[in-house]
């Protein structure tokens, strides 16, 4: 990522995100579009970062898929790329029509430069001052989301959400005063407010907790758009694209750094919120031979074939041999079970057995720190509903439990209730 960026001009540079609901048609376009003008009103300059069309990213995935199994991950780019192209037009035109000078851009015009690692590029540096020069000449950016430029000249992409990533990261290349995240929800929520209707706004969430929250599973902002925010100290908010609030009216939650919310009411609850992920499968190998080496032979052909490895759990030795279970990712299930059966010679395990309905539900806080017993109520809480645990890990400022994946919801709530998260119920 280039420094941030030099501003001649005295106006403050501003980001805003608009995700696929906020863009879903013309009508919600121009809504977004308005916002936009009254930020430029006040005086910014504007880089406006759009998704594509609600629907339209898993539309042009299925294509894809449907073309055959084994795809070419460049040209999967190529195809799913697209979408955010179509919003970005659409939303200059709609800017020009209210009177607002701005172009579009696309991934590779400014350039955003990635890896090489088509389908889940990360971003390694944006060259702004293209459109610094534009809006030198008063014209504000609309540049596509998760998208880039691979360094083969490709167009690459970001992986689901990586809009949330685009926008930071033009946020920090252009020195923006505030990254404003425009979504289906207003705040970001003590747990998915879908599925805990109690749910709590959050007025301020240190760069830590949301970082775990978005890592567990809270899709509101992609993970590594946290990652981004924490090293460059780009100040998210996240708030509704619907209705008439700007952002710079501050009327949704701050995401910042662990020392800015001090007098944060939420720092009181050792639990700030709940997460969950139904996009978990896990393996479990058996009767491996109990001896040294054995986790390295069975994990490291996973990390090879790009699988990342989650919860992991041993049993204790029986006849000097033991069971191995741990969590990939839904999608990577095959390339697992393909790169455990390249081992299967040499290790001698005696079969491999995917259970594919399970979730993952985690409490995150930065108040577990200092607080213990936090685990006894969290099991305390799942057991009273009936919710057997099947795998447990733990971190610094999360614990998270591995459930069948029909009390996802179950869970959810218990464990909201259980932390003190739930809103008074008005009377
Ligand atoms: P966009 O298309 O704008 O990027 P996403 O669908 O990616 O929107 O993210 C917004 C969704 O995140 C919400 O609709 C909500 O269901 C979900 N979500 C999950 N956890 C949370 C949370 N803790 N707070 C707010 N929203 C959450
Ligand atoms: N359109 C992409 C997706 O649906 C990126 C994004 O919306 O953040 O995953
Ligand atoms: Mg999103």
């Amino acid at each position: 990522m280039s420094a941030a960026a030099q501003q001649p001009s005295a106006k403050q540079r501003l980001v805003m995100k608009f995700g696929g609901t906020s863009v879903a048609d013309l009508d919600r376009i121009k809504n977004a579009a308005k916002k936009v003008a009254a930020e430029v009103e006040r005086g910014h300059e504007v880089a406006v970062v759009v998704s594509a069309m609600a629907g339209e990213t898993n539309r042009l995935v299925d294509l894809v898929r449907s073309v055959g199994p084994l795809y070419d991950a460049r040209e999967y780019d190529a195809v799913v790329s697209s979408g955010e192209l179509v919003t970005a037009g659409l939303m200059a035109l709609t800017l020009q029509e209210l009177g607002v000078p701005a172009r579009s851009w696309q991934g590779w015009q400014v350039p955003i430069c990635t890896t090489d690692a088509h389908g889940a590029a990360r971003i390694t540096s944006i060259d702004a001052s293209a459109i610094e020069r534009k809006f030198a000449e008063g014209l504000h950016a609309v540049i596509p989301g998760f998208q880039g430029v691979a360094p083969d000249g490709r167009v690459s992409t970001l992986g689901r959400g990586g809009s949330d990533t685009s926008a930071v990261a033009v946020a920090a290349a252009i020195g923006a005063k505030r990254c404003d995240i425009y979504t289906d929800v207003d705040a970001v929520y003590t747990t998915d407010p879908r599925v805990v209707p109690a749910a709590r706004r959050i007025e301020r969430i240190a760069f830590e907790e949301m970082l775990e929250l978005a890592s567990l599973g809270a899709k509101v902002l992609q993970t590594r758009s946290v990652e981004l925010a924490m090293r460059h100290d780009v100040v998210v908010q996240v708030l509704s694209s619907f209705g008439d609030p700007i952002g710079s009216d501050l009327p949704g939650t701050i995401v910042c750094a662990e020392n800015e919310i001090v007098e944060n009411k939420m720092e009181s609850n050792v639990v700030s919120g709940v997460a969950y992920s139904r996009d978990e499968a896990k393996i479990t190998v058996r009767r491996v031979p109990d001896k040294p080496g054995v986790a390295a032979a069975l994990i490291g052909p996973l990390g090879a074939a790009g699988v990342n490895v989650d919860m992991i759990v041993q049993d204790i030795s029986d006849d000097g041999f033991t069971d191995m279970t741990f969590t990939v990712g839904l999608a990577d299930v095959d390339r697992a079970l393909a790169a455990l059966e390249t081992v299967h010679s040499e290790l001698g395990y005696a079969s491999l057995q995917t259970d594919k309905d399970v979730a993952k539900v985690s409490v995150v806080g930065i108040g577990m720190r200092s607080h213990a017993g936090v685990a006894q109520s969290m099991f305390a809480a799942l057991a009273k509903e009936g919710v057997n645990i099947q795998v447990i890990t733990t971190s610094e400022i999360k614990i998270s439990v591995l459930v069948d994946r029909k009390y996802t919801e179950l869970a959810v709530r218990a464990l909201h209730t259980a932390f003190g998260l739930d809103a008074p119920t008005a009377e």
